[in-house]
């Protein structure tokens, strides 16, 4: 995958993609990440990236110009092309009005060859790139923030653990929180991990030694070895977690019987 950022800080991205899986996959050759300074693609002695507001109003726009042109020597596929599908394409438009970022979004992403983030600043950008280059507005959070450049660097981060081989363990990202695929990996007897998938959950609860740390011991069911209870004792930690903090996304969850009983049970005692 290629994804390319356009951005007025360009320096931003010095560090947080430098880092861990993003780097890995980057040495792999997994991902190449190219950050585009818009003020190169300006033609006045200041460089001028934004403009005021035309009708009036608060703060700065960032001008269309410079982005339009910069996209342009990127060599895409036509805004027509990559709307409909017909080549593994995106164009977003980081913005605090676009759809909510999630992680079945991200796995849609980690399918597509090339990837291109453009980073608001001030009070956003002209709308023409929007509706005429941009193939989709993505949100990171219901919040503001001062520019996109972060927004860009979390569905980086977000995408680039999911394309295959960026992960040591790929059984690991199919167990996570919010990943709707239950289980993942062959399912055995011995195998406890495999069989916890998150199914859309939270992900369950993760120790690791010491067993017991300044008075504070590691559930005793990880301990004894019998792969069922911790599978059972792991799902309804998921659940217990899910109620708790994110019980929205109990909706979308096929739940077993089993799971149902729990949650009745768990909301019962939370009353
Ligand atoms: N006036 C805009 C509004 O009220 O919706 C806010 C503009 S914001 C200060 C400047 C830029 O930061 C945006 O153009 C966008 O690129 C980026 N940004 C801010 N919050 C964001 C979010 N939650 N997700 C993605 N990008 C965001």
């Amino acid at each position: 995958m290629r994804a390319d950022i356009v951005t007025i800080f360009p320096d931003f991205f010095r560090g947080p993609l430098d880092h861990g899986i993003t780097r890995r996959a980057a040495e792999m050759g997994l991902v190449k990440i190219a950050v585009h300074d818009l003020r190169q693609f300006t033609h006045d002695k200041h460089r001028t990236v934004d403009d005021r507001p035309f009708g009036g109003g608060e703060g700065m726009v960032l001008k269309p110009e410079p982005i339009f042109e910069c996209l342009e020597v990127l060599g895409l596929a036509s805004h027509a092309e990559r709307l409909s599908g017909a080549v593994k394409e995106s164009v977003i438009l980081l913005s605090p009005q676009g759809e909510r970022f999630t992680q079945k979004m991200a796995a849609e992403l980690s399918g597509l060859d090339r990837l291109v983030l453009i980073c608001g600043r001030y009070e956003g950008v002209d709308e023409r790139v929007a509706d005429f280059l941009g193939d989709r507005e993505i949100s990171i959070g219901d919040y503001v923030l001062s520019g996109g450049e972060l927004a860009a660097a979390v569905i980086i981060e977000a995408v680039t653990r999911l394309l295959p081989g960026a992960v040591g363990n790929e059984a690991s990202t199919r167990q996570e929180s919010f990943t709707a695929q239950r289980g993942g990996g062959e399912v055995t007897e011995n195998a406890p991990d495999s069989t916890c998938g998150s199914g859309g959950l939270l992900d369950y609860p993760h120790y690791t030694r010491p067993a017991e740390f300044r008075g504070m011991a590691v559930p005793e069911v990880l301990i004894n070895g019998n792969h069922q209870e911790i599978r059972s004792w792991r799902r309804a930690q998921a659940l217990k977690k899910t109620l708790r903090n994110r019980p929205d996304l109990l909706e979308g969850v096929e739940l077993s019987p089993e799971d149902k009983k729990l949650v009745e049970r768990m909301k019962r005692s939370a009353q």
